[in-house]
């Protein structure tokens, strides 16, 4: 294909894209010349919403003109402000609204969760982990392993690569709850890596992790609005993600957490706070713990409602977008990119991601050929002219177009400064 049929079909596309419009419900950065980034760290943090700085703006205006007053009155009472973003959370999540509940952060979460699924024995005392998984989760899972009096040299288990690049295989990860399965307690796997951009099959996981009588729960950080999800038919026993990568709810945004209704009325270890207590009788504030039934009675304090405003609203565009339509332009739009990469880009660039769209969600993890300090070379390049993915060492570029804002016309930026980086280092 010549560049400009190329750039063609790039405007093609985007002018019969039914989704197009949702770009504008968003704020893009600009470079000095006023033109827009071609951002693709919605893996990272995702863009701002036109309808955040009101909806913030709406709850500062309600403290200073109702103060106290305020979680009771006025058209979103403070007191109940968890259950606007409920509905909307549990349709990305694939959830009943009474499994899913926005709180705390996203490790804080999994540690609170785990107080709850994790229960060692002495018999079954293990909890698997992917090998080289984010650095917050392997803390969280190694402190608790140490928390409850146990070792993990021998009770953590890290699920190394099989593949090519690093992503793991299906029938490895089978293989390995089946060899460990005596000992399991919990598997704790990520719906989609964030380094390899691997897609996990989290209902087979889960189906084979409860096979040998294990706890499944999953750190959908980089899944949530991003990958489809089906937890509750799944079965999957808890999950928590965090709201500011696809879910574009701002920095340290306010968090999720799922618990699988088949929970909901049994008795579990917990952390508790008052705002986990059953509704009805919290306010008499008496001295016993009554938990509210479903994912809520994990909760602990009162919210950030100024916090929260950002997720109200980010999450209504998933829900005015519909999930489907958003992972069918996902999966055109990667795709486009791979295919491109591997027609275009091959002398350069090596996809890490698995090519199937169904081990993938909307990031591609690229690795230079040339090495290091040729990824330094080229993600600075890309940066300066506001071509925007990540960086992941040692040696990874991630690029994640966002179905809710990013082009194939952003994707054919990205496509052209990488073709120009590699023109200008090796010259004809
Ligand atoms: C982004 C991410 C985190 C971040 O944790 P916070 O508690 O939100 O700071 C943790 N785990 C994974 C897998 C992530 O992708």
């Amino acid at each position: 294909m010549r560049l400009d049929s190329i750039e063609q079909f790039a405007l093609d596309r985007d002018a019969l894209d039914p989704l197009a419009g949702f770009r504008d419900r968003f704020l893009v950065p600009r470079d000095g010349d006023g033109r827009e980034w071609a951002y693709f760290c919605g893996n990272s943090l995702g863009l701002q919403p036109r309808a955040v700085r009101d909806a913030i703006a709406h709850e500062l205006r309600c403290w200073s003109e109702l103060a106290v007053e305020g979680h009771f009155k006025g058209d979103l009472p403070w007191m109940h402000y968890h259950e606007f973003v409920r509905d909307d959370m549990a349709l990305v999540a694939g959830a009943l609204p009474s499994e899913v509940v926005a709180m705390n952060s996203l490790t804080a979460n999994l540690h609170f969760l785990m107080v709850s699924f994790y229960r060692p024995t002495k018999q079954r005392p293990a909890i698997l982990i992917e090998a080289g998984a984010f650095p917050s989760d392997r803390y969280a899972v190694e402190s608790q392993i140490r928390f409850h009096g146990f070792d993990p040299s021998t009770d953590l288990i890290e699920l190394e690569a099989d593949e090519p690049g690093g992503t793991i295989s299906d029938a490895a990860i089978a293989a390995a709850i089946a060899q460990h399965g005596e000992r399991l307690a919990l598997v704790l796997m990520p719906g989609v890596q964030y380094r390899t951009g691997q897609l996990f099959d989290i209902a087979a996981i889960t189906a084979q992790a409860q096979g040998v009588g294990a706890i499944a729960g999953f750190d959908l950080a980089h899944a949530f609005a991003n990958a489809p999800l089906r937890l509750h038919d799944w079965g999957v026993d808890f999950a928590a993600w965090c709201h500011y990568k696809y879910g574009n709810s701002g920095p340290g945004a306010v968090a999720g957490a799922f618990v699988h209704e088949r929970h909901a009325g049994a008795e579990f270890p917990r952390f508790a706070g008052w705002w986990g207590s059953d509704k009805d009788t919290r306010f008499r504030m008496g001295p016993h713990f009554q938990p509210t039934v479903g994912a809520e009675g994990w909760q602990l304090s009162n919210p950030p409602i100024l916090a929260l405003a950002p997720l109200r609203v980010s999450l209504q565009l998933f829900r005015e977008a519909g999930m489907e339509r958003l992972r069918e332009k996902s999966v055109a739009l990667t795709g486009w990119l791979a295919e491109q990469v591997e027609s275009r880009l091959d002398d350069v660039l090596d996809i890490v991601t698995p090519r199937e769209p169904s081990r993938r969600g909307a990031q591609l993890s690229l690795r230079v050929r040339d090495g290091r300090d040729a990824g330094r070379s080229l993600f600075d390049w890309l940066t300066a002219r506001g071509v925007i993915g990540d960086w992941r060492e040692p040696d990874v570029i991630r690029i994640s177009p966002a179905p809710l804002y990013n082009r194939y016309s952003d994707v054919l930026r990205f496509l052209d400064a990488t073709a120009a980086w590699r023109d200008a280092r090796r010259p004809a």
